[in-house]
């Protein structure tokens, strides 16, 4: 609405940007659809939602080897922060890719508010869905191109806002360029922790419903992870957040903890609960979270 009472000229810059912008999210889930995933041949809309997510008897194979996923089921109330943990390899990231639909479950359904996921287009449901991962899947083109691609139609005002919520805005107003460095593909010449918090303003700028968080650990200095912190604190409030969690903080304060191995749930509770179980949370708690390598 705003950009007609603007100057012809900074139009075609508006509109310049915008398509560079769109070329980069198409290729950011190009790479992300691993698979063909087909839709579904009646399609139901998805409409204003909750956030209630449920994964019911899910059971998913990549090969036909022995299933990723067996037999899964859990359920997240609108808001509720739901962490994944368990030892590589067990499978958390195949619920995300379940749960975003890169890729279909061989058995049982995943619903979003009662509705199953398979019967929504993926660009509806993904419409209500924010990303944060690990490899932040950052394109090439400028920050503020990187971050409007949360909200295609967010104004210059409205990126730099979301990016002051994500404590990203200090470190990119101290760039030469400031919101118009180029970031190469993958996000390379600036910090993982910085990546991080580009990656947070998308996601605070798309205001989603469900939130897909993989925490990043690796190489983030003590202030960048504070910043990181506060940033996933202030996203992660009132919406249903699904993380998988490598932080102490993200983990002692989750609704439910989902202990997972090899492909199996074999563990479910709060953090407290699950310590009294002194089970394999207990063991993991001890050997491995606690060093915060999760
Ligand atoms: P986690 O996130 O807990 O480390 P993953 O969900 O990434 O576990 O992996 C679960 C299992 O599925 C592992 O044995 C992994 O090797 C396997 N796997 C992951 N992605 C693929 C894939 N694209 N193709 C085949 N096997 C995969």
């Amino acid at each position: 609405s705003r950009q007609f009472t603007r100057p012809l000229n900074d139009l075609a810059n508006q509109f310049n940007t915008l398509l560079s912008a769109i070329a980069g999210a198409e290729r950011v889930f190009e790479i992300l659809d691993e698979e063909e995933v087909r839709e579904h041949s009646s399609t139901i809309p998805l409409g204003d939602v909750e956030g209630e997510v449920e994964f019911k008897n899910v059971v998913f194979t990549y090969d036909d080897d022995k299933p990723t996923i067996n037999n899964v089921s859990f359920r997240a109330l609108p808001g509720e922060t739901v962490a994944l943990v368990g030892p590589t390899g067990a499978g958390k990231t195949t619920i995300i890719n379940l749960l975003a639909r890169f890729y279909e479950p061989d058995y049982g359904k995943i619903y979003l508010d009662g509705k199953e996921i398979s019967r929504i287009t993926r660009a509806e449901l993904r419409s209500k869905m924010g990303f944060v991962l690990q490899d932040s899947y950052l394109f090439q083109g400028t920050i503020m191109e990187n971050i409007r691609y949360g909200d295609l139609s967010a104004s210059d005002e409205e990126v730099m806002e979301a990016a002051k919520m994500a404590n990203a805005h200090s470190f990119i107003s101290k760039l030469p360029n400031q919101y118009n460095t180029v970031l190469k593909q993958g996000g390379s010449g600036i910090s993982q922790g910085q990546k991080q918090l580009i990656s947070i303003a998308r996601a605070m700028l798309s205001d989603p419903t469900v939130l897909i968080l993989d925490e990043a650990t690796s190489n983030i200095d003590t202030i960048t992870e504070m910043k990181i912190q506060d940033a996933l604190y202030k996203l992660m409030k009132n919406r249903t957040s699904i993380v998988i969690a490598h932080r102490l903080n993200t983990i002692q304060n989750a609704d439910q903890i989902l202990v997972l191995d090899n492909g199996q749930l074999i563990e479910q509770g709060t953090h407290q609960s699950l310590l009294q179980q002194k089970g394999f949370y207990y063991g993991l708690f001890h050997s491995q979270i606690k060093q915060e390598i999760g």
